[in-house]
């Protein structure tokens, strides 16, 4: 049987050229306080595609990588990655042995987890290497200030389990001078001098994206970028990051409609002149957002143009006025922008969300994926 070429209807490229520089740039500002890079390939590198993203970040000049869950970092291991890796947040009844059998860093927040993970190094024969989570004021994962001290104690008496670093993370470093920062930043300081009290000598890692780019004071031995190595930036000061996901489809139809008609579910929109639409065969279910409905652009032919009426599951429809595009032209819905079109973060500003949910979102079965710039 012959193949046939399906064109993609829904395409998100991904410039990995983009990731290897935004990269290069925050490793280069990490190096400068004396820190390493951890890049955060979790959620399936924030939908760009965590081991393309991994092996662009490592030529960037990472030296770990982080993922959220042993699955995640599994995979990466799975395919090759042999670099030193963390993962942080799991399902309760996780093993953590094939974690630690295939030399998976793990983060602790609690004296349960700790046992656990003991337990799996004594059954494996393997050490675990341990990063143990202090809760500075995110209240989410990490141990709180007032159990961390037995946790420090109980880490350093198990015979089998290495604490390789104290690390904690930040709830609103993207909003650089906000008070919390500093609040968080004395608390860690304090966890840590326990850790030492304890007889520890762990590495520290504190920074997300926003603090690496921001509060070099705060890098420590590690920064942990996510969102900045896909090219978005996190605060409010310019950077010269490259947003690396473009989010495409292609005109499949044209049409001439007279003023007065109307376009699309509940006819919203209705033309005041005769134009001609463009039909693009992409909707919610390709990513992207029912609520941007009448409040969108997309860049075609050269120029921004207006999708009209609603989105809807499969398709939308762009007003091109008296221009008559050819079918099959490309129709960019979010890039770098560079040119003047549509990005992530215009997306997301519009709706109410970030861009990390934008991008994230990508990652469906019917938008296929492909990558560019692996090389450059
Ligand atoms: C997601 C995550 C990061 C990266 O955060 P960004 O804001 O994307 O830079 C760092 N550390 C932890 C623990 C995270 O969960």
């Amino acid at each position: 049987m012959t193949a046939h070429p399906r064109p993609a209807r829904a395409l998100a490229t991904v410039d990995l050229g983009a990731i290897r520089r935004n990269v290069a740039l925050l490793s280069a500002r990490a190096a400068e306080s004396g820190a390493g890079t951890m890049a955060i390939v979790k959620a399936d590198g924030y939908g760009h595609g965590a081991e393309q993203a991994a092996r662009a970040a490592l030529r960037g000049g990472a030296t770990w990588l982080g993922a959220c869950s042993t699955a995640e970092a599994l995979a990466l291991r799975e395919a090759g990655i042999d670099v030193p890796l963390l993962s942080w947040l799991d399902a309760v009844d996780t093993d953590f042995a094939p974690a630690l059998e295939a030399g998976i860093d793990v983060s602790v927040s609690s004296a349960a987890e700790l046992a656990r993970v003991s337990a799996a190094a004594a059954r494996t024969g393997r050490r675990a290497r341990v990063h143990l989570k202090i809760d500075t004021g995110l209240s989410r994962n990490g141990c709180p200030a007032e159990l961390w001290p037995a946790l420090v104690k109980s880490a350093a008496a198990e015979p089998d389990v290495d604490v390789v670093a104290v690390w904690s993370h930040l709830a609103a470093a993207d909003e650089p001078g906000h008070p919390s920062i500093d609040r968080q930043a004395a608390r860690f300081a304090d966890a840590y001098a326990l850790a030492r009290e304890a007889g520890l000598n762990p590495m520290r890692h504190l920074a997300n994206s926003a603090a690496t780019l921001t509060r070099p004071d705060l890098h420590f031995d590690l920064v942990r970028p996510g969102i900045a190595i896909y090219g978005l930036n996190p605060v409010p000061q310019p950077e010269q990051l490259t947003p690396a996901m473009t989010f495409s489809s292609h005109v499949v139809l044209t049409k001439r409609i007279a003023a007065g008609e109307s376009v699309s579910y509940g006819l919203t929109w209705t033309a005041d002149r005769d134009t001609t639409l463009a039909l693009v065969p992409v909707g919610y279910a390709d990513g992207v957002p029912r609520t941007l409905s009448g409040r969108m652009d997309v860049w075609l032919g050269g120029r921004r143009r207006p999708v009209v009426g609603r989105v809807c599951m499969d398709q939308i429809v762009v007003d091109c006025g008296d221009d008559e595009p050819q079918v099959g032209a490309e129709v960019v819905l979010f890039g770098t922008g560079a040119e003047g079109g549509p990005t992530a973060r215009e997306w997301a500003d519009e709706i109410g969300t970030i861009d990390y949910e934008i991008v994230t979102g990508m990652y469906r079965p019917r938008v296929h994926r492909v990558y560019t710039g692996a090389d450059s």
